[in-house]
């Protein structure tokens, strides 16, 4: 039998990933991955092409977001899924996102030119989707030449700390969850694996989460295990994503971690009953 595979975390054009939703659909469907769910950070534009196209292929696609919050001053990723594509208060925070993210943009590509490192804003705004982040920054500063490496930028000028930074989303994560919540969506952990501060994992699992990601990337089985544990003690979902961005993480390809069949099916069905299809 054909193992079942739903990989439910990715970035199109829409954000920072390569891929345009209809090529990660067409990809998706070469990979014989049976469900997908996209999930740009901070923007859910990818569902307006890929849901017509997602039926034509016959791939299950659930609604997805990943939503930056800050925590104690610490940017952490929420998923949310499952959520009505259609609902008000949802896209009124990506909306919020959208200018917040410009603004911060801007600020950094003035620091950039501070530092005798100018980029062309038009133009990257032109090619970014509706969710300009720092790999967009970090891209156009390879091609300027300033840097050999998005890596190389980070760890000198973009990363948290270094001078062109600029703190991002100052949304809290009790306001990006009561706001999947609003959409009747669920609200889940991304990547535990990647949160450094115990304190702010402390903080988390007290928090009115419906699920976390225990599968993530290229992470072995051992690291899977706390989390699992988690989940069974919180009684939570547990979900699975490859974090597939293309180009920007050539290392990560889509579908090298998933959800457990009977998960997705959950999440699928919710989906299709919030949005009217059921
Ligand atoms: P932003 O949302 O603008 O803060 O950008 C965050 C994104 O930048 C993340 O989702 C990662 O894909 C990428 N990123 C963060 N830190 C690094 C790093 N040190 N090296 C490469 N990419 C990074
Ligand atoms: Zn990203
Ligand atoms: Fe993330
Ligand atoms: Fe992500």
């Amino acid at each position: 039998m054909k193992l079942f595979r739903a990989d439910l975390h990715c970035h199109s054009t829409c954000s920072d990933g390569s891929l345009s939703p209809e090529e990660l659909l067409q990809l998706a469907k070469d990979q014989d991955l049976q469900g997908l769910s996209i999930t740009d950070h901070d923007t859910i534009t990818a569902y307006e092409t890929a849901r017509p196209l997602a039926e034509k292929l016959g791939i299950q696609l659930i609604s997805g977001v990943e939503l930056s919050t800050n925590v104690k001053g610490v940017s952490v990723h929420l998923l949310g899924y499952a959520f009505d594509l259609e609902n008000p208060a949802i896209r009124e925070l990506c909306n919020r996102h959208h200018t917040r993210r410009m603004d911060r943009f801007h600020k950094m590509v003035e620091k950039l030119e501070q530092e005798g490192m100018p980029v062309d804003a038009d133009a990257i705004v032109e090619k970014c989707g509706s969710s300009v982040g720092r790999p967009h920054i970090a891209q156009a500063m390879i091609d300027k030449g300033y840097v050999s490496s998005i890596k190389e930028a980070f760890n000198l000028h973009l990363g948290e700390g270094r001078p062109c930074y600029v703190p991002g989303s100052s949304f809290s994560a009790e306001e990006a969850i009561d706001t999947i919540h609003q959409a009747q969506g669920k609200a889940v952990i991304a990547h535990p694996h990647l949160i450094k501060r115990r304190s702010i994992v402390d903080y988390l699992i007290n928090l009115d989460f419906d699920g976390i990601e225990c599968y993530y990337a290229r992470f072995a089985a051992d690291q899977e295990k706390p989390w699992l544990k988690l989940a069974k003690k919180r009684d939570w979902l547990v979900t699975g994503g490859s974090d597939f961005h293309g180009d920007p993480k050539p290392h990560i390809p889509l579908g090298c971690s998933w959800a457990p069949e009977e998960t997705f099916h959950l999440l699928h069905e919710h989906f299709l009953k919030v949005n009217g299809i059921r």
